[in-house]
């Protein structure tokens, strides 16, 4: 965070921390959003919180906080402030709501959605219950409050392998995201299934699973595939490739680390190799290498998330004048989420 509502300290302050990755002339008028929006968040007792897949130029000023979905919860269940702002995506803000439901929880951009998140819907959860009754239900953060409202436990990326070793049961249904459900059935040795909730079609192989999917995906790490891998590494044989978990499990295979945004983080921290590839969404390549200057970051970066890029500096600084957009949860559906999601903290 840059602590500053002088628009010519705060541009020189962006200019020393962004020059590498964010062009001159944009941090002039970025410096004097971010400025306006320090002091707005002063006069309104706000806290900012910032995913790490925020732009560089909003990433590295207002937020009071930055980091992963788990970590931006954490501090939204802690503050004391009136109003948290999110600069994420929708499920992210809700999950602050769960939180902390007396708190004004406010999302900049009503249309920062999430093609994960949209894949399931609470009534899908119900149908999954009444097809295998009594298994457990393990749903992702990236799912808004009604699904997460039907699930008995919430896991993030960091947390999702002793999320689903905490609940000591033979199956689990996880949910939604079929790539992170294949990555952590690969690291527990369990076998995985994605049935069909068309009561017509069954599939030999449901006599034998210990996971139940969802054919759920983000758009984004999608995309990464292990032929984008084979060509940089023809190119840079020493580079370390960083995979996230919600990329498909033959380019896991191929990248030297997978971890969660944090875990990706802390690895080009604590290591050093000659270059570093991030197979993620592209703003965090920008912020991580705006962080580590000494590092050699290569970019693969066609893939920046729809959802995230609509939470700029100049949606922040109207959310917290015109107090928009804020979410709301129905109370019945509000409780049962947010148990959910603490019993998954209590976990870590
Ligand atoms: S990066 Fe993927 S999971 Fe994250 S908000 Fe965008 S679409 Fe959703």
């Amino acid at each position: 965070m840059i602590n500053e509502t002088n628009p010519e300290k705060m541009y020189l302050a962006m200019k020393a921390k962004l020059a590498a990755v964010v062009p001159d002339f944009e941090l002039k008028i970025k410096s004097e959003l971010a400025a306006e929006i320090n002091r707005l968040k002063v006069e309104k007792n706000a806290v900012i919180l910032g995913h790490n897949y925020m732009e560089p130029a909003l990433f590295s000023s207002v937020p009071d906080f930055v980091g992963d979905s788990l970590e931006l919860a954490r501090k939204a269940a802690q503050t004391d402030k009136d109003i948290i702002v999110f600069c994420g995506v929708r499920f992210m803000a809700e999950t602050a709501k769960l939180l902390n439901p007396k708190k004004t929880v406010l999302l900049p951009s009503e249309k920062a959605g999430c093609s994960l998140a949209e894949s399931i819907t609470g009534e899908d959860v119900r149908q999954l219950r009444l097809k295998f009754p009594g298994v457990p239900v393990v749903t992702y953060v990236n799912t808004y409050a009604d699904v997460k409202a039907e699930s008995d436990i919430c896991c993030t990326s960091g947390n999702a392998k002793a999320v689903v070793e905490s609940l000591h049961t033979d199956t689990v249904i996880f949910l939604p995201d079929e790539y992170l459900a294949k990555n952590i059935a690969n690291e527990t040795g369990k076998h995985i299934i994605f049935p069909s909730l068309d009561p017509r079609k069954k599939f030999a192989n449901e006599l034998d699973y210990q996971m139940i999917g969802w054919l759920g995906r983000c758009e984004v790490h999608d995309k990464f595939t292990v032929e984008d891998i084979a060509n940089v590494r023809k190119q840079f044989p020493d580079v370390t490739i960083l995979a996230h978990p919600e990329c498909s499990p033959e380019v896991v295979a191929a990248s030297d680390f997978s971890g969660s945004t944090t875990a990706m983080i802390r690895h080009v921290e604590n290591t050093s190799a000659s270059h570093y590839l991030l197979l993620t969404e592209c703003a965090m390549g920008d912020n991580v290498a705006a962080a580590n200057p000494d590092k050699e970051m290569l970019r693969l970066c066609s893939v920046r998330c729809p959802h995230m890029n609509q939470i700029t500096l100049e949606e922040t600084l109207e959310s917290l004048r015109k107090i928009q957009y804020v979410i709301e949860i129905p109370e019945d559906i509000l409780q049962r989420a947010a148990r959910a999601v603490q019993r998954m903290i209590a976990i870590g």
